[in-house]
């Protein structure tokens, strides 16, 4: 048994090794004997042609496909669920090998598809409104199992191919920040994913010392920090997990984040109604994304079931954006996607588990 938020396996997947290990670590090629570009050779395999298996991999030598069957999967999860929206939106349930699931959702938009992927199995922080912390953190999740998120997503939209990734999924991401990173650096990389940081985002609720870690990683990737509420107050009462992170040291982090990477902060806002919608606090809200170099999300609530907010009318929500864009902010509503398929984060993991039947004592 694992320990708890311990992750669940190390270098049992492909996808959690880059070439040069595959090549040269302990256990791998240059110890069955073999060169170092079959390393290059698998890696191409997997991340351009889509192989699932070392069978497919045609010009490598048998006996070695059946070595590295033998230690090694390419996928390690298997698709519990897939469940497809009205407006093209899919959304699969992964089941890992020790029985966790982690959820990661396709978005096609014209031509953009993007992958949305989990980095914990639950959440740690618990925003009084979202599905994802209702049970707390299960586990983290390695930097591997991160990108078979975005991979299995990947294979969803072939013959297109996937244009962004954004860590939006369950969990959050700063609080399993090496992992995170990791699988940033294999999404990106040319040996890996080749996706383009910049059409890369990690969401955070705001971890001001991690998010000055990852402006100094020198990755050109887009920050969506949750603010959610424009006073300290009030973001304590939607996130009381980080009450004592004050909107002043997120400004300090974010404007740290965009002095060392050029990277304009994108402010994510999910609207409540009547919680943090109304007109005084869009102007409170224009008040600190001024003090940032920013883009606003707005995000209209998708109701959780049990929990007591509720999403805002249409009206009130173009309101409060009308009100930020006179005072001359960047501010776009979002499209919600997927609701008829639990588009929110965690709610499909959660009704996943609510219709399983206890284990036996
Ligand atoms: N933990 C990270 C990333 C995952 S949540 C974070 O909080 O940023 C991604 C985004 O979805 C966050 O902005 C979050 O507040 C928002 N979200 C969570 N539950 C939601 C819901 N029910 N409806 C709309 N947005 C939600
Ligand atoms: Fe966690 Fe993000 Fe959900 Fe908050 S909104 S509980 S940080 S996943």
């Amino acid at each position: 048994m694992n320990a708890p938020h311990a992750p669940i396996a190390t270098f049992s997947s492909v996808f959690d090794l880059d070439a040069e290990t595959l090549a040269a670590g302990p256990g791998f090629l240059a110890e069955m004997g073999q060169p170092s570009y079959r390393a290059e050779q698998i890696m191409r395999w997997v991340y351009e042609r889509g192989a699932e298996s070392f069978d497919q991999m045609t010009d490598l030598p048998a006996s070695l496909r059946t070595v590295l069957a033998r230690r090694l999967t390419v996928y390690r999860s298997s698709i519990e669920r897939h469940d497809r929206a009205s407006d093209g939106t899919a959304k699969l349930l992964l089941k890992w090998p020790d029985g966790t699931t982690s959820e990661c959702v396709l978005i096609p938009d014209g031509d953009r598809q993007t992958a949305c992927i989990s980095t914990q199995v639950g959440c740690p922080v618990g925003c009084v409104f979202c599905a994802s912390g209702i049970g707390g953190l299960d586990r983290n999740l390695v930097a591997g199992q991160i990108v078979e998120q975005a991979m299995r997503v990947a294979a969803l939209c072939r013959p297109n191919r996937l244009t962004n990734v954004v860590f939006m999924g369950l969990g959050e991401p700063l609080h399993n920040y090496d992992a995170t990173v990791a699988a940033l650096r294999k999404i990106n990389s040319a040996e890996g994913m080749n996706i383009g940081a910049r059409k890369i985002t990690v969401s955070t609720v705001g971890l001001p010392k991690q998010m000055k870690r990852l402006a100094d990683e020198k990755l050109q990737i887009t920050l969506a920090l949750s603010l959610h509420a424009p006073t300290d107050e009030l973001r304590a009462r939607l996130i009381p997990w980080a009450a004592s992170i004050t909107i002043d040291s997120l400004v300090e982090a974010a404007n740290y984040y965009f002095d060392r990477t050029g990277r304009e902060i994108t402010l994510e806002y999910v609207l409540l109604a009547g919680v943090n919608d109304l007109p005084e606090q869009a102007r409170q809200l224009a008040t600190v994304a001024r003090r940032m170099r920013s883009n606003i999300n707005l995000i209209r609530y998708n109701p959780v079931d049990g929990l007591p907010y509720e999403r805002p009318s249409a009206e009130a929500s173009t309101r409060f954006q009308q009100i930020l864009r006179d005072r001359g902010l960047n501010v776009h509503l979002r499209r919600s996607r997927g609701r008829d398929i639990d588009g929110a984060c965690g709610q499909l993991r959660r009704r996943a588990l609510a219709s399983t039947p206890p284990p036996p004592p």
